[in-house]
């Protein structure tokens, strides 16, 4: 075992939520205050994990620490992307809204040059790297995403998805998704791949319904008035006129409610994920938080393709598990998700920094529980922010404004991985 130590003036513990309430008062006296210990240090054997709590603890244990100027956080997450997508970045415009937005897309995609997606999925994955992601929520047509995230070390879980208004359409679509799984073989550890709708205005009621019986999923959801007018309607608004241009027609259309949220909370559970849930009304906000769902903000591509933002006081309030994405490089400059929370945090400045930075730290949404939160016994990915001051006196608000809000590179103090060497049994808690 060939143990290295790192102090710093802040460890940020993470987790998908502040963990104040649940650690009590014992934790205040030792220099920690929610998720976040003053003159800390962990203790690392390779990937791995081996404590972490205050300096003179962790020191005590396994010896004198190097010490870092820099806040020590978990890796990040990034809970939606579309990487295959990577290479169409400024292809598409947006502030149309959401109809004409895929029209647009649409439109694009068969610019594709052979080797194009590819290329640009390597170079995305590298990115994410930089911008210090350990785990995402990535959305697949092709599953061609798979290989460039597992040689990026990027665990989580493949959305893939499966179209369809007409019965013999989905099933055809359902046939060709599992036709490409079994070609792909076996995911690497610490990725998963699961078959997953795309939104109510691409899916049939009955096929929506069978899918998110069928476990996690992930499912684009009220991004855009326009689907409150799909679903009121039942197929009419901007989306029914889009499908009429494109020369669509659907025969069983039943995704029927007052919103597009009201049309499926009966089907969402705590495995699924709900993202952009930016037209939100206060019974959406109600349903969506007695669904258990996940909700996943991606601010700047709905400042882009939609021109508003997500009700984040409203969900933060009524206590809906957070989670933050991207979105796919046509709709969003980067796959950075601290981007996104510097956004937020400059739009909401009521909300502090240390509510914000937990949306990047839920691991659990995206299947990849260890990530997000520093674990003694796991390899959660472990990242280090250098300080350009002197002094740092709120360490999340320097995490998001600096690493977010300009998107400088993270150093990467350990890299995460599914599989520990250590049992849980053999876990150090003696510094929590
Ligand atoms: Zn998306």
């Amino acid at each position: 075992m060939s143990v290295r130590v790192h102090s710093a003036p802040w460890v940020l513990t993470g987790g998908p939520s502040t963990p104040v309430a649940e650690r009590g008062s014992a934790t205040s006296n030792r220099g920690e205050r929610d998720g976040a210990i003053a003159d800390g240090a962990i203790a690392l054997d390779g990937n791995t994990l081996l404590a972490v709590g205050p300096r003179a603890e962790v020191e005590a244990r396994f010896g004198k620490a190097e010490r870092l100027d820099a806040v020590i956080l978990p890796a990040l997450v990034n809970a939606h992307l579309h990487l295959e997508l990577s290479h169409m970045k400024g292809w598409v415009a947006g502030g149309e809204g959401l109809p004409a937005w895929i029209q647009l897309f649409v439109a694009a995609r068969p610019r594709t040059r052979e080797g194009e997606p590819e290329q640009a999925m390597a170079m995305a994955a590298e990115d994410l790297v930089r911008a210090g992601v350990a785990a995402v929520g990535d959305i697949t047509n092709t599953l061609a995403s798979l290989r460039p995230l597992a040689e990026a070390g990027i665990a989580g879980t493949l959305f893939h998805e499966v179209f369809g208004f007409a019965p013999s359409r989905f099933e055809a679509s359902l046939a060709a998704a599992r036709a490409a799984r079994a070609a792909a073989g076996a995911p690497p550890p610490g990725l998963r791949i699961v078959e997953s709708p795309h939104a109510i205005y691409s899916t049939g009621a009955a096929a929506l319904e069978a899918l998110l019986r069928g476990g996690p999923g992930s499912l684009h959801l009220a991004e855009d008035p326009a689907e409150r007018d799909f679903c009121a309607t039942e197929g009419g608004g901007a989306f029914g006129r889009m499908y009429a241009s494109l020369g669509a027609h659907f025969e069983e259309l039943r995704v029927a409610g007052r919103s597009p949220v009201a049309a499926v909370a009966a089907h969402l559970r705590p495995h699924h994920l709900a993202v952009h849930c930016v037209d939100l009304d206060d019974e959406d906000v109600a349903l969506l938080a007695a669904t258990g769902a996940t909700v996943v903000l991606c601010p700047r591509s709905n400042s882009y393709i939609v021109g508003r933002l997500p009700r984040l006081e409203a969900l933060l309030a009524a206590g809906v598990p957070l989670a933050v994405g991207t979105d796919s490089l046509a709709s969003s400059p980067s796959l950075a998700p601290l981007a996104e929370l510097a956004l937020l945090w400059r739009e909401h400045p009521a909300v502090p920094a240390a509510r914000l930075l937990p949306l990047a730290w839920n691991g659990a949404a995206v299947g990849a529980s260890h990530v997000g939160r520093l674990v003694p016994g796991a390899a959660p990915g472990v990242l280090a922010a250098p300080f350009d001051v002197a002094r740092v006196d709120d360490p999340f608000e320097y995490v998001v404004s600096k690493f977010g809000g300009e998107e400088r590179a993270f150093t990467w103090l350990a890299r995460q991985s599914p599989a520990s060497p250590l049992t849980p049994d053999s876990s150090d808690r003696s510094s929590r």
